[in-house]
């Protein structure tokens, strides 16, 4: 079944087959989630063909390939996507449509695989993707948790977590692959011995093992046959352990091995930008790096004879630092499999990996006790040892004398081993995410290491695909767009700037507005039935929808919305124009200050949107459980996207992109990738406001920021933390609130109160926010904005994106797909 022959009949006629196979019904018997699965397998049976063909075409042409090495795949759902890719979409849905089936509801019955916190896991869901549309050889290496990101139910205004168990169905789009697993050791202690040669090799004992097994999943890239692989890892205990013929000692090591195998893949942990320093990620992270690895020599050697020509044939890119022991672990065997020498494997695995910086925040540099890190991982403690020893020497010949150099720079040190430094030592390329992050990172956090190696350090934006963005999520958006400048956007979205010309046409700014209007109540339509709040859809959609984090400011957007709601109490008849607030986010399991946020913003729903005085005019709302699914659906509803980071603190974003696909403004601080969002758009097509990085930089530094003052001053500021105070929004428990007002403003150290500098950026995000509402009530203007938007968006796909990958680091060769 191809593309261009695509047959509805033999389609229905293979769901229908299907149902019957998997379940024993027949298509009227079948639940919904039946039906999805049978059209799933159906679906696969498309893809299985392509996935052949790419494989054949690897082995014939032979490319470089790049392992994609992450701890995280927000993947989102398949199904949907797969169709688009296939280019299937449509007929499928007519022809579902014809015998009484409706495509939305069947793509809601599939879990979101949720194998990712936030932005860094969409990231490589987006760049898999991507690379399979371009034609180049990707695998995507990663962890199959059982659990995956929990999900969020909202109870009385609280988050609580409900566990994610996103196979209990059984996963259509995974394929288990028991011939390709590997065996991976923990603990013990190594033993040197000296061969015959005379060389001595290293032999680790008295270890546990698990045994990695693959499940691998399709990445179809858009109309070109190309298919990629996402292989995540499973862990199995070695061997089934047989009841008798082992003593004591055995029996105990085979429960142990069970459990290790039990627990290791069993849950992500669910942290954004914070490590939480626990043994078990540890062992997940050379649990999985260990069996890629492994995997990638062996395919390498299959095909090749010479392992020193490795790095023509194989790149693994380390998205960010937690699969680093990467390094380490190619270096092991390297030397002590393949029997290399230092300097030759050394040579071989600087030209290998390679890493990307994710975040400049301190709470995020992982570094393990040594204790942990050696315990756990005896030989690769012993190999990171020795690149330590080598690297503190190179620092010393360059620039000697600077003790004050090595202790900032060293691998180890400290009693703790630091996997940034080992990520930099070792790789030929550090990238940082967005323009000003890597400039950044050049001149303040990695100063050091930049003076070192600059020709290392390099910049790659990110981006997000439009094939799940625009022509997914937004279809009437897409299809809009597509007869008004042609199809070339989907796999080149540079050509999206033809929209430019009808910015300032009236019947474009019309349809567009239209559009938007459509999505507005597809959206409505979603909240009215999960929170039972009916919303405006002529208002304004202001939507501030990413992980709950203390630098993202999710809490200045509440206190303006309190601000703002105080402002119409006192004056009914002040000019306004009706704003709904959107929030989605999930805050980590531990993270008090975030959960808090998350309470907050439900009582102050809960306040406003039933106080009948100020006839709905502000409505707010806090979507439960955000993740990819909805997330899809909220960027086409937006008129307002929130980027509203201290500057500094948010390395690109990738939401900001997405929202300005779909036709929003940003209302947003000059962070991250919002700087090149205002470069490619206009500062006249966005709303910026608040503190630069630097003047954030040098109040850091100078420690000269005092919060008090502006409470002090600022009567507005005031009666809004007081309100966090006094009961206003928690009647029952006037002190609920306590935690966030002392964050701001602890009267006993002011030198950490407000570290995130929201009262400092208060008044003028307050005056953005009066911008963005005189700009919405000129229609024509707003619509010309927002497709202006959506025009300058070219450069954001992750396309553009894995292209300079492409050209500038992994220098990966296309394959095309015959069929
Ligand atoms: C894009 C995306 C993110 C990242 O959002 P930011 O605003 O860049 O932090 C997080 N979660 C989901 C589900 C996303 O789709």
């Amino acid at each position: 079944m191809k593309e261009n022959v695509f047959n509805k009949e033999a389609f229905i006629e293979d769901v229908k087959e299907n149902v019957k196979n998997l379940y024993r019904k027949t298509l009227d018997e079948a639940s919904q989630q039946e039906i999805f699965q049978a059209v799933s397998y159906t679906v696969k049976d498309v893809i299985i063909d392509d996935w052949l063909a790419t494989q054949k075409a690897f082995d014939k042409q032979d490319p470089k390939m790049v392992y994609y090495m992450s701890m995280e795949f927000l993947m989102g759902r398949a199904l949907g996507n797969n169709m688009i890719n296939l280019k299937m979409y449509k007929e499928v849905k007519e022809a579902l449509e014809e015998i009484g089936l409706n495509l939305d509801e069947i793509e809601d019955q599939e879990p979101d695989p949720a194998l990712g916190n936030g932005g860094l896991g969409r990231l490589a869901a987006c760049f898999m993707e991507s690379l399979a549309t371009l034609g180049y050889a990707a695998y995507g290496c990663g962890i199959r948790y059982r659990y995956g990101m929990f999900k969020q139910k909202i109870k009385d205004g609280f988050q609580v977590e409900v566990p994610d168990n996103w196979l209990k169905n059984g996963y259509p789009f995974e394929l288990r692959r028991p011939e390709y697993s590997y065996e991976v050791k923990f603990g013990g202690y190594v033993r040197a011995e000296v061969t015959e040669e005379g060389k001595t090799r290293f032999i680790q004992e008295n270890y546990q093992s698990v045994l990695a097994v693959p499940y691998d999943m399709p990445i179809v890239g858009y109309g070109n046959h190309v298919v990629d692989t996402l292989m995540i890892w499973d862990a199995e205990p070695m061997e089934c352990f047989e009841l008798d013929s082992f003593d004591k000692g055995d029996y105990h090591k085979a429960v142990e091995q069970e459990n290790l195998a039990r627990n290791l893949v069993e849950v992500l942990y669910p942290n954004d930008n914070h490590i939480a320093g626990k043994e078990l990620r540890l062992k997940q992270q050379y649990f999985f790096v260990s069996a890629s690895v492994q995997r990638a020599l062996a395919r390498y050697k299959k095909h090749h004879d010479d392992i020193h020509k490795l790095p023509e044939k194989v790149t693994f890119q380390l998205n960010d630092t937690h699969p680093t022991v990467a390094v380490a672990e190619l270096m092991r065997i390297l030397l002590d499999e393949e029997g290399l020498s230092w300097d030759e494997a050394w040579e071989i695995t600087t030209k290998t990996c390679a890493y990307t910086n994710h975040t400049i925040m301190a709470e995020a540099l992982e570094k393990w006790p040594i204790e942990i890190f050696s315990r756990l991982l005896p030989r690769i403690y012993q190999i990171v040892e020795e690149i330590n020893r080598r690297f503190i020497l190179q620092i010393q010949a360059e620039f000697p004398g600077d003790n004050g150099k090595v202790a900032r720079m060293a691998i180890v040190y400290d009693g703790q081993v630091k996997m940034a430094h080992l990520a930099i030592a070792a790789g030929y390329s550090v990238n940082g995410v967005a323009k000003l992050h890597t400039e950044i990172l050049k001149n303040e956090q990695l100063h050091d290491f930049y003076e070192l190696f600059p020709q290392k350090f390099n910049n790659k934006t990110n981006g997000i695909t439009q094939r799940r963005f625009l022509m997914h999520g937004d279809p009437l958006l897409a299809d809009w767009v597509s007869e008004h400048i042609g199809n070339d956007w989907i796999t080149n979205l540079a050509h999206i700037e033809k929209l430019a010309i009808y910015a300032t046409d009236k019947k474009a700014q019309q349809e567009f507005m239209n559009i938007k209007y459509q999505n507005k109540l597809r959206l409505a339509k979603y909240i009215k039935e999960h929170n039972g709040i009916e919303v405006d859809p002529r208002s304004i959609f202001d939507v501030q929808v990413k992980r709950l984090h203390e630098y993202k400011r999710q809490l200045l957007n509440i206190l303006h919305v309190m601000y703002l709601y105080n402002e119409l109490k006192e004056h009914p008849d002040m000019d306004f124009y009706p704003r709904t607030f959107i929030f989605g986010a999930k805050a980590a399991a531990g993270y008090k200050n975030a959960k808090l946020t998350i309470k907050l913003i439900n009582n102050v729903a809960d306040v406003i949107n039933n106080d009948r005085s100020i006839n709905g005019k502000i409505k707010v709302v806090f979507i439960e459980d955000y993740r990819v699914s909805i997330a899809e659906w909220i960027f086409a509803a937006a008129d307002v996207s929130e980027q509203i980071s201290t500057a500094s603190k948010e390395a690109s974003g990738t939401g900001n992109m997405k929202f300005m696909l779909n036709g929003a403004l940003t209302l947003g601080t000059m962070d991250g990738a919002n700087v090149e969002i205002v470069e490619e758009v206009g500062k006249e097509n966005a709303f910026i406001f608040g503190m630069s990085s630097d003047e954030v930089i040098a109040h850091e530094r100078n420690r000269d920021y005092d919060p008090m003052q502006i409470f002090n001053s600022d009567q507005d500021i005031r009666k809004v933390l007081m309100q966090l105070i006094n009961g206003f929004y928690s009647p029952n428990d006037p002190e609920l609130f306590r935690d966030l007002y002392n964050s701001l403003l602890n009267t006993q150290c002011t030198q950490f109160a407000d570290t995130y500098f929201i009262l400092k950026d208060f008044r003028s995000y307050a005056e953005a926010q009066k911008r963005v509402m005189e700009a919405y009530k000129d229609e024509e203007g707003w619509a010309k904005s927002a497709i202006l938007n959506i025009a300058h968006a070219g450069k954001f796909s992750s396309d553009r994106t894995i292209q300079e990958y492409v050209d500038d680091i992994w220098h990966l060769d296309k394959i095309t797909v015959e069929v």
